[in-house]
């Protein structure tokens, strides 16, 4: 899939406690989590009395200055956030983290996923007096923790019981990283839907969105952050507890075949190893005859390299990624962005012509890329173009922090394999099928995953969330 056609993952989270350079550090991990938010970025630091912040638009090196980053140095913890905004529009106010200020001290607040009960929770804020100042989901968590029962008593138990009564109120999907002067608190949602991993650097704990983020900075990725649990990490150590004792392992199955970087870890087994394995899944169930295996750059390199070894037939780089094609490419709209696509990927003649090709992508969206793909490779003489998909079809809009909001962006919903074969322009279309992914899953030790995209099985009730055309839609029974 290509990020101008397909998924964008809302945000990319890292934070460290007792660094001296902890703000070097953390912009540094944040440019390894740029793949997970290239709309804004921000920073806040805490000097162990008082928090700092400083965010932008666009991508990091263009949101923050030096002049910000050198503002933040003297501080020795750091909490950093990458933006793509799926809740709430891409402006500025939006951009995380948020720093909040008030007489009993300082809360820096940063998440990644989307609340699904966000705007009923806010609508009943608004009438008992609260004032918003973005239009972003996260704030809510804000609002909630200081209208919780004691808010400014002192004692860091204290807060943790509050911050736990708060947490139990949302729902939906969240990675928060919550910071007082002298504390940094990190919480996953009860189902685990998005990835939070605990590092440590130089004898200091840190947290990221993936383990790329570890390597980038030369820290030890010490453990995945499991669903419901909730981490306090101070001066005198880490205290590890759960915000509920009831949890429903759900991690996003799209983490692994699309967002994380491939050199990312779950559970210590690489990103790159899963996406392989799923090739080779997808190769037990497509039966097709062709003379080279293709994969789609970058994210479906790996899955085509485990169905080319599955099937005995080589993989060659039959198309080039123009990694210089800037954000001018990136508006919206059908036009746009299969100019976008055209700009970024390219067929190399001398390896197709001719011959017969299985394409593998990691999944198709609205199929705008696809369809350019099949295309091109044909006129630059492909015999036969085969597509497969190293996962089932997406169906399904995601609730849970990802952009594809509604049924009529996404081409599997509104039609069936054999119209999106033709209409893609493709000589056969294999996807892997859900049980295959599943046993997948299941080989690198997973607990459980959402699959709601592709099966329409949500694991955490939507119904606060589906948008007013949506639910027409439904009662149409469309
Ligand atoms: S619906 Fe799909 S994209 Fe959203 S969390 Fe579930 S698996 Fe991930």
């Amino acid at each position: 899939m290509h990020e101008f056609d397909g998924l964008k993952e809302e945000c990319g989270l890292f934070g460290i406690w007792g660094h001296p350079e902890a703000s070097e550090l953390t912009y540094m991990a944040m440019h390894s989590l740029q793949h997970r938010g290239q709309q804004g970025a921000g920073m806040v630091s805490s000097s162990g009395e008082y928090l700092f912040g400083a965010r932008g638009m666009g991508l990091l090196t263009e949101a923050l200055s030096k002049d910000q980053l050198d503002s933040l140095k003297p501080f020795p913890h750091a909490i950093g956030h990458t933006r793509y905004a799926s809740s709430g529009g891409s402006e500025l106010s939006n951009v995380q983290p948020f720093l909040f200020k008030s007489h009993t001290g300082d809360l820096g607040l940063a998440h990644n996923g989307n609340l699904v009960n966000a705007m009923n929770l806010r609508r009943a804020l608004e009438d008992q007096g609260s004032i918003f100042q973005t239009t972003s989901d996260s704030e809510v968590f804000a609002h909630l923790l200081r209208r919780e029962k004691g808010a400014g008593e002192e004692g860091l138990e204290k807060r943790k019981n509050r911050i736990k009564k708060t947490l139990k109120q949302l729902k939906g999907a969240f990675a928060f990283m919550i910071m007082h002067e002298d504390s940094l608190t990190v919480a996953l949602d009860d189902h685990g839907v998005r990835p939070l991993m605990l590092g440590k650097k130089d004898g200091s704990h840190c947290v990221a969105s993936e383990t790329c983020a570890f390597t980038a900075i030369g820290a030890d990725y010490i453990r995945d952050i499991e669903a419901g649990e909730l981490i306090t990490i101070t001066d005198d150590g880490i205290d590890f507890d759960y915000y509920t004792d009831q949890t429903y392992p759900n991690m996003c199955s799209m983490e692994y075949i699309y967002f994380a970087r491939a050199d990312s870890e779950f559970r210590n087994i690489s990103t790159y190893r899963i996406r392989k394995e799923l090739g080779r899944a997808l190769a037990e169930e497509m039966d097709v005859e062709a003379d080279i295996v293709i994969g789609v750059p970058d994210s479906s390199l790996a899955a085509a390299k485990g169905f080319s070894e599955a099937i005995g037939i080589p993989q060659e780089q039959g198309l080039l990624k123009n990694r210089y094609v800037g954000r001018t490419f990136t508006e919206p709209g059908q036009e746009a962005r299969e100019r976008a696509v055209r700009m970024k990927l390219s067929p190399v003649r001398d390896i197709i012509e001719g011959k017969r090709l299985i394409v593998i992508d990691d999944s198709i969206v609205r199929g705008t890329t696809s369809r350019f793909i099949v295309k091109a490779l044909k006129q630059a003489g492909a015999a036969e173009v085969h597509m497969g998909v190293s996962s089932p079809p997406l169906k399904n809009p995601c609730y849970y922090g990802i952009d594809v909001s509604t049924h009529a962006e996404i081409i599997a919903s509104r039609k069936s394999r054999d119209e999106i074969r033709d209409e893609i322009g493709a000589d056969s279309l294999t996807y892997l099928s859900v049980d295959r992914m599943h046993d997948v899953y299941h080989q690198f030790g997973s607990k459980g995953q959402c699959d709601a995209c592709f099966t329409g099985n949500y694991p955490i009730d939507i119904e606060e969330a589906i948008l007013p055309q949506e639910k027409d839609l439904k009662q149409k029974g469309v």
